[in-house]
């Protein structure tokens, strides 16, 4: 993966093909450097073309929950299995606001596992 330089993916998914695209691998990722998140998107046009997207902080977020239905595996799995309760790989953060006025914060995987972090009464 590319940021501000070249890293190695903490984790690479499968994706099912869709009517445009397939072989598509999204990859994701911290920059060393910057230490944001990265996600990387990279698929092949049904004519051959490559398209790689690459995007970081919050857009990288985005781009990750939109693309985590179309998840088959990652090349991780197999680890994954030995840890299942705690969310694994990249986590993204879910706050969570109950009617009394009390945040809860989860960090999330992306597999559905979620572990609550803290929660707390917000200011008003
Ligand atoms: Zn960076």
């Amino acid at each position: 993966m590319r940021h501000c330089c070249k890293f190695k993916a903490d984790n690479v998914y499968f994706l099912e093909d869709n009517d445009m695209f397939s072989s598509r691998r999204l990859s994701i990722g911290f920059c060393p450097i910057c230490k944001k998140p990265v996600a990387e998107l990279v698929e092949w046009r049904f004519d051959g073309v490559f398209n790689r997207q690459t995007l970081s902080g919050i857009n990288a977020n985005f781009m990750v929950q939109e693309l985590k239905e179309q998840i088959i595996c990652s090349i991780n799995d197999a680890n994954y299995k030995k840890l299942k309760q705690e969310p694994y790989g990249w986590k993204f953060g879910i706050n969570k606001q109950t009617k009394d006025g009390k945040v809860r914060q989860y960090a999330s995987d992306f597999y559905g596992n979620k572990k609550l972090i803290k929660s707390f009464y917000a200011k008003v």
